[in-house]
């Protein structure tokens, strides 16, 4: 390291600023007189003074690496299970859930699908869990089905279909959200097959689509391609159930109530939902 502060004439307080930074631990140069005086006071030895001062440094560092990470997941908007209603949505094992938000399928590289009619809360438990990982320190990359398909298009044209390939190889969780809303190209179709077949054993990956398995093929074309697919997804998986009435139609009833009664006009949430059929999207 080539110091350009002199060594010699310097205060103590200029250099140790200088090698802080240097060393990158910032933490440190920050706290260090606060601690001093705090560590004096507890009559902390020195071994103490230099442990809290680490510790710190490691909170913050922590912090900083989640935070890139969040910003590295391209979340459309931030979720958690601390704002879910669990009773809202039955059908959804709670339990698993819960178990889920702990990581540990990730780290053994296993599939999770969540599975439902539009406004169920997919995309909730998903952006919920992605952060979840995050949080573990897990690198995590959320997309849409339609836009990731639409990126291996263009990233194909462009020539650097490998490089992104590769990073959608290396990521520790992919979540591929709406499945199932827009129907692929037979070209679509194999990227995508080839970026999720390739995940298998070697990254988490969750999905969800408002389609039933046997409904797949309609959006990937091919039954041979389709059939490979769900071999490899559903080999080690946790299904999430989501079936239930769309919340953002239960909520917006329900303001409607309180705002006086629903107006005759206004229909209610299972005509809605037959009169879509349970499957197209609302967003
Ligand atoms: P889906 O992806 O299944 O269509 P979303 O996750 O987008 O549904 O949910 C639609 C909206 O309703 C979102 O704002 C989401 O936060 C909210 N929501 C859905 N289910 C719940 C729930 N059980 N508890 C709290 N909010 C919910
Ligand atoms: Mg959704």
């Amino acid at each position: 390291m080539s110091a350009t502060i002199d060594d010699v004439t310097a205060p103590p307080q200029v250099l140790l600023a200088h090698h802080l930074k240097s060393l990158k631990l910032p933490t440190f140069a920050r706290e260090y007189e606060k601690v001093a005086t705090e560590c004096t006071r507890d009559q902390a030895d020195y071994p103490r003074y230099l442990l809290r001062l680490c510790e710190l440094e490691r909170i913050e560092r922590d912090r900083r690496n989640m935070e890139r990470r969040i910003r590295a997941a391209k979340f459309p908007q931030t979720k958690s299970l601390d704002t879910f209603d669990f009773k809202a949505i039955p059908s959804l094992n709670k339990a698993l859930v819960l178990e889920l938000a702990r990581c540990e399928w990730i780290e053994r590289r296993e599939n999770c699908i969540a599975l439902g009619p539009a406004g169920t809360g997919k995309t909730h438990t998903a952006l919920a869990l992605g952060l979840a990982a995050c949080q573990k320190n897990y690198s995590v990359l959320f997309v849409t089905a339609a836009a990731l398909v639409h990126e291996l298009m263009e990233a194909r044209d462009e020539r650097r279909l490998r490089l992104l390939q590769k990073h959608l190889a290396k990521v520790d969780l992919l979540i591929v959200d709406e499945l199932g809303y827009v129907p692929f190209t037979a070209v679509g179709s194999e990227l995508l097959f080839e970026v999720l077949s390739r995940r298998y054993e070697q990254g988490a990956t969750l999905v969800t689509s408002n389609l039933p398995f046997d409904e797949w093929t309609s959006v990937f074309g091919s039954e041979r391609l389709t059939g490979a697919l769900l071999d490899r997804l559903t080999h080690h998986v946790h299904i999430l159930e989501m079936n239930g009435d769309s919340y953002r139609l239960a909520t917006s009833q329900k303001r409607a109530r309180k705002r006086g009664a629903l107006a005759p006009s206004e229909p209610n949430i299972h005509e809605v939902e037959s009169a879509k059929g349970g499957a197209t999207s609302e967003d």
